[in-house]
């Protein structure tokens, strides 16, 4: 059923149930590659908290769970875009890091914040995201965990939001087009 959010219609586009099933996959392979280690899950807000809350209940491995805003604002020409993290606490020296993104799009975001969290200099850093806009791309990242490849196109739902409404769908919806 197609649904009205501010101006925009949205169709359906992944069912909670797919959803689900790319959530346990993902869990599967986390619990495989860190058999024996504690990893440490950064889940980055807001758009991540449904995804990180459903694959945080499914690793059966001693994972810990920290969450932390990025806010982005212009620097420098020489320093590019800035992000700073708040809320990152948690010691990362030595740690193996799983970053739980919701979508990566043109991979700015990432890509700013990346080179930051290496400074911590934890064990290993790799990248969980529940969606990937490949066509979008402009800084490549290397998405190790991901659940689905999307088009270009706007999605909300299951924490992501349109000017703050969508987020509590239990599907991703597109907008369409
Ligand atoms: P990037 O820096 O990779 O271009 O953008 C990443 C961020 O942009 C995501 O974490 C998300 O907040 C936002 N974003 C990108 N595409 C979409 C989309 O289709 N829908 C929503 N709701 N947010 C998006």
């Amino acid at each position: 059923m197609k649904k009205i959010i501010h101006d925009k219609t949205f169709v359906p586009f992944l069912t909670g149930k797919d959803i689900q099933q790319a959530v346990t996959r993902i869990a599967e392979q986390i619990n495989m590659d860190y058999k024996g280690r504690s990893p440490l899950c950064i889940a980055i807000l807001n758009g991540s908290f449904m995804f990180a809350s459903d694959l945080f209940k499914q690793l059966s491995i001693d994972a810990e769970i920290s969450f932390i805003k990025l806010a982005s604002y212009k620097g420098t020409s020489s320093t590019g875009n800035v992000v700073t993290a708040i809320g990152l606490e948690a010691v990362l020296h030595n740690r193996d890091v799983i970053l739980i993104e919701d979508i990566v799009d043109t991979g700015k975001t990432l890509s700013a914040f990346l080179p930051q969290l290496q400074d911590h200099q934890p064990a290993s850093i790799k990248i969980c995201s529940l969606l990937h806009k490949k066509e979008a791309t402009v800084h490549p990242i290397k998405i190790d965990y991901l659940g689905f490849e999307i088009p270009n196109l706007f999605v909300v739902g299951y924490g992501l939001d349109y000017d703050g409404l969508g987020r509590n769908l239990d599907q991703i919806m597109q907008v369409e087009h």
